[in-house]
């Protein structure tokens, strides 16, 4: 319950305006509670109508998508591209193809990544796009043509110094190929910079493809080692998802010591008590894009489930849900919390209803929200670009080594962001304040833009 009477305010016409936008009001609401600790130093942001800016896209686009499939058939998805805010760099955020993708869906994701990416250090500010496609089940053909077509729009509101998207749900290194050639080719240009998550042989980051799992590791480490006095070390760890989030969470936290004893995909999950075999994993996803059901078939000793939300009420030490937003809901956490693990880290963006979260918290549990944890993956995409712009490639273990550092940073302005707020150790606070405070400061620099 908020108390503050600004951001009352400000929540109420975000309520009265957009309350249908489900997702948005949610990430907003979370946010606004954190806020609440700072609020009160900072007369001057109400004077200068900062939260209410805050709060407003600077630019939405909404635009069609008609792309015919393999038969000759007709079909007109949706495509958006939210520009939220760019106090502090270029909009900078993923592209997410998933049939439950909307514009209260865009714009969650792209108010969350301002936070984000502020959090990175780096200089970037908050974008996300998509559009309601359903690349499951399409040929590689039918992906090109409607990659093409989108990026036939999409191409005029983008570029390095103005809005620099990467992959998401559903898009993948094939995507942004199929993404990067057509910009390219309209624009004339070879403007390396405009996409991130690219091939390597085109400009790409060696270890971009692992930065968001490894990142998430990384940091969960860091809440593990100096909030709990402990490690991955000897945990059995459940990984929801099986996309390029969960499997190198999965890959660095096995590699940490952990013990991955679940997975899932949207139609169930599976159970190995021996600890997944992720190059069976890996293969099942990477190469033969099948569902996750296979690797039961395949793997002596293990389960497969259908219906991915009971994956939550396997007994672990530590949950780390990779899939999507909302996917653990408050009767998953209380299995967790019955069951006697003892911490939440999210990989994926907002994977917990409030409720869960509020459950998990109040039982004592470490939580790390998604904003701060996955920020890995972002801050490897600036990175990217920096080669770009330099011309130069780093080594995986160069990337990887900056990866480190960054996500250690981020704990730490985390960390410090909590202790100020009287709240030590609490990471949604301080994700959430230490990420806004500077994007603030910004915009208040910048005057009423
Ligand atoms: P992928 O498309 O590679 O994988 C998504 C995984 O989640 C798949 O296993 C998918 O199953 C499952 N999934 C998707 N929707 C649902 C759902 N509604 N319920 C249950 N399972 C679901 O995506 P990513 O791994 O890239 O992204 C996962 C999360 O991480 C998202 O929240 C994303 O925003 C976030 N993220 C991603 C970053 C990146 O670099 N890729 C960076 C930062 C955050 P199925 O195959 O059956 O659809």
């Amino acid at each position: 319950m908020l108390t503050n009477e600004y951001l009352k305010r400000v929540y109420s016409e975000v309520e009265a305006r957009d309350g249908h936008e489900k997702e948005f009001l949610q990430a907003v609401g979370e946010v606004f509670e954190s806020l609440e600790l700072v609020i009160d130093k900072h007369p001057e942001w109400e004077k200068a109508g900062l939260i209410e800016r805050f709060v407003e896209p600077e630019r939405v686009v909404e635009f069609r998508v008609p792309w015919t499939d393999d038969n000759g058939n007709v079909h007109v998805n949706r495509g958006y591209r939210v520009q939220f805010n760019s106090a502090i760099g270029p909009y900078k955020g993923g592209l997410r193809f998933h049939p439950s993708v909307n514009l209260s869906v865009v714009k969650f994701l792209g108010f969350e990544q301002i936070l984000k990416n502020s959090l990175t250090s780096l200089p970037m500010g908050g974008g996300k796009g998509g559009s309601d496609f359903d690349p499951k089940g399409k040929s590689d053909n039918e992906i090109m043509r409607f990659c093409q077509s989108f990026m036939t729009e999409l191409y005029r509101h983008i570029g390095q110094f103005t809005d620099t998207p990467a992959g998401d749900i559903g898009v993948g290194a094939r995507e942004i190929g199929y993404l990067f050639g057509q910009y390219k080719r309209i624009v004339d240009r070879f403007d390396g910079g405009v996409l991130t998550g690219k091939g390597l042989s085109y400009g790409g980051s060696l270890a971009r493809t692992q930065a968001t799992g490894y990142g998430i590791c990384y940091f969960s480490a860091e809440v593990l080692e100096h909030i709990a006095h402990d490690s991955f070390q000897g945990k059995n760890v459940i990984v929801s998802g099986s996309g390029n989030v969960a499997q190198y969470t999965a890959e660095k936290c096995t590699e940490l010591g952990g013990k991955v004893i679940a997975m899932s995909d949207s139609k169930g999950y599976i159970y190995d008590p021996n600890g997944i075999n992720l190059e069976v994993l890996f293969d099942i996803k990477q190469k033969r894009r099948e569902r996750i059901s296979v690797y039961a078939d395949e793997v002596p000793g293990s389960e497969y489930h259908e219906g991915c939300k009971n994956i939550w009420n396997i007994k672990c030490d530590i949950a780390m849900p990779c899939a999507s937003q909302n996917e653990m809901d408050v009767e998953g956490a209380k299995a967790l919390i019955a069951n006697g693990a003892m911490a939440v880290f999210e990989g994926a963006n907002m994977p917990l209803t409030p409720e869960a979260i509020e459950a998990v918290r109040s039982a004592g549990l470490l939580y790390t929200p998604g904003k701060a944890s996955n920020a890995g993956g972002v801050a490897t995409s600036g990175l990217e670009m920096s080669q770009n712009s330099i011309r130069m490639s780093w080594t995986f273990e160069e990337v990887d080594e900056k990866l480190h550092g960054i996500m250690k940073n981020i704990f730490k302005s985390c960390y410090d962001a909590s202790v100020e707020c009287g709240r030590p150790g609490d990471m949604m606070v301080g994700a959430n304040v230490a990420g806004f405070l500077k994007v603030a400061d910004a915009m208040m620099a910048q005057g009423i833009v």
